[in-house]
């Protein structure tokens, strides 16, 4: 594509790599065949194409966002469909995070908008705040009729419970009769995903430990900050992204880390994009650099690292488990056979889901922002799930856990939570009446 920036904008250097991937598209439109929301909507302008489109002419007359392009761009789940299909490598993703900070700089939102997307940035992120708020939210739940419909659906998407965190970190002590070093890595454990299903880190914990690696939760790391990152709220994500690197890597210098682990693959996308958010930060850029490679999806690391212990598979009851790709893990990170193929050495049979390329609607805080689109896709996905019948839906991020369980009664459990169990763990509480 062709662009018109002048050399001082280009000494910019978040409007000079905008630019280097403008010029990349090629306008062949590929990328409006796998989008989502162009599927939906079938307006150019809510497709990928068009987005850029937008982008590029903010950016380049250094304009103002108004009604129609913020419309537009808020419609973009940031599932990054576009970018697995798009041909010339076009970094949408980074595209489309310099269209919403040129927004939140230049776009007054009307109040209520506003109101609701600076709660969602202080609320979600705080393990208190988020707390206290699902706990008032249980209490408001029976009167939520008097409330607007954007209000009532937050509502209903709220946690009604909250299980007890039996999160355990112990000290792996080196075993000399091993004949190999342990390895040590550090989890961060989500700040939402921490409140409604901490069994998830216990599970992660668990099978780490169980295999000689011991995992370390620095208490100063609460947020990625990919949730205000989203939001365009740039400043507040970048208190978290820099209180991370240097915790992270104070730790990997003093006592050595092997990896970051994450088990939230929204969470972990943001991570592996650290390197490039402080690619001109003199001081910071290195230590970025190291924490988005140190970075590991659960089944990336198990899949490269470990030998794992499968305990005698054949006790256990076949189930049908349905494997749903969450978009920042088959999109984001391009993390998609790993999962499946520890799945599959549990000796059940792992089946892909119809469109499993297309987003569940789920997409941060899409689905309490985007209610009507997200709840399309809801449906889409929760049809193309029942295709296929299964037993059990198994996933590597919360978001898509907590979206998919609103529409469907099919027990559905992180990845992790699963390989725990046919290695030695617990069998998953929600699969108790199986
Ligand atoms: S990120 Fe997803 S919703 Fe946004 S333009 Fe790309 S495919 Fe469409
Ligand atoms: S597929 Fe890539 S090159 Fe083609 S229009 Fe979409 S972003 Fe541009």
């Amino acid at each position: 594509m062709q662009t018109n920036f002048s050399e001082e904008q280009l000494k910019d250097k978040d409007i000079k790599s905008s630019e280097k991937e403008i010029r990349k598209c090629v306008h062949c439109g590929f990328c409006n065949a796998t989008c989502p929301t162009y599927k939906i909507l079938g307006d150019e302008l809510d497709g990928p194409r068009g987005r850029i489109y937008l982008i590029k002419d903010m950016l380049e007359k250094n304009k103002p966002a108004n009604d129609k392009i913020v419309k537009h761009i808020d419609r973009c789940l940031s599932c990054y469909s576009c970018m697995t299909t798009c041909p010339s490598n076009v970094n949408y993703m980074h595209l489309i995070d310099s269209g919403r900070n040129h927004i939140e700089k230049t776009f007054k939102r009307p109040f209520g908008d506003r109101i609701i997307r600076k709660f969602l940035s202080i609320v979600l992120p705080n393990f208190f705040f988020f707390k206290t708020v699902a706990i008032i939210t249980n209490l408001i739940r029976p009167f939520k009729f008097i409330f607007s419909n954007k209000l009532k659906e937050m509502i209903n998407l709220m946690p009604k419970h909250f299980p007890k965190n039996n999160l355990q970190i112990k000290k792996i002590n080196f075993n000399s009769n091993k004949k190999k070093s342990i390895s040590r890595v550090a989890l961060l454990t989500g700040c939402v995903q921490k409140v409604i299903s901490p069994q998830i880190n216990e599970a992660t914990v668990r099978l780490l430990n169980r295999h000689d690696i011991e995992v370390i939760v620095p208490p100063k790391i609460k947020c990625c900050g990919s949730l205000n990152h989203h939001l365009g709220k740039e400043e507040l994500a970048k208190e978290d992204f820099i209180k991370n690197i240097s915790t992270w890597y104070d730790e990997y210098l003093n006592n050595g880390l092997d990896a970051i682990i994450s088990n939230t693959s929204g969470c972990g996308t943001t991570l592996k994009d650290y390197g490039y958010i402080f690619r001109s930060n003199k001081e910071l850029k290195k230590k970025a650099k190291k924490i988005s490679d140190l970075t590991k999806d659960i089944t990336e690391y198990l899949s490269e690292n470990v030998k794992l212990n499968f305990t005698n598979t054949d006790k256990f009851k076949k189930f049908k488990i349905a494997y749903h790709s969450a978009c920042s893990m088959q999109h984001g990170q391009k993390v998609h056979n790993d999962p499946i193929k520890l799945l599959e050495k549990t000796g059940n049979n792992i089946l892909e889901i119809p469109e499993g390329h297309i987003c569940c609607g789920s997409a941060g805080t899409y689905n309490l922002l985007q209610g009507n689109i997200a709840k399309i896709l809801l449906n889409n996905k929760i049809a193309n799930i029942e295709k296929v019948k299964p037993d059990i839906i198994s996933t590597g991020n919360i978001g898509c856990i907590t979206q998919i369980s609103n529409g469907t009664k099919i027990p559905i459990l992180h990845t992790v939570e699963i390989i725990d169990w046919y290695t030695g763990g617990p069998k998953p509480e929600v699969l108790n009446n199986l």
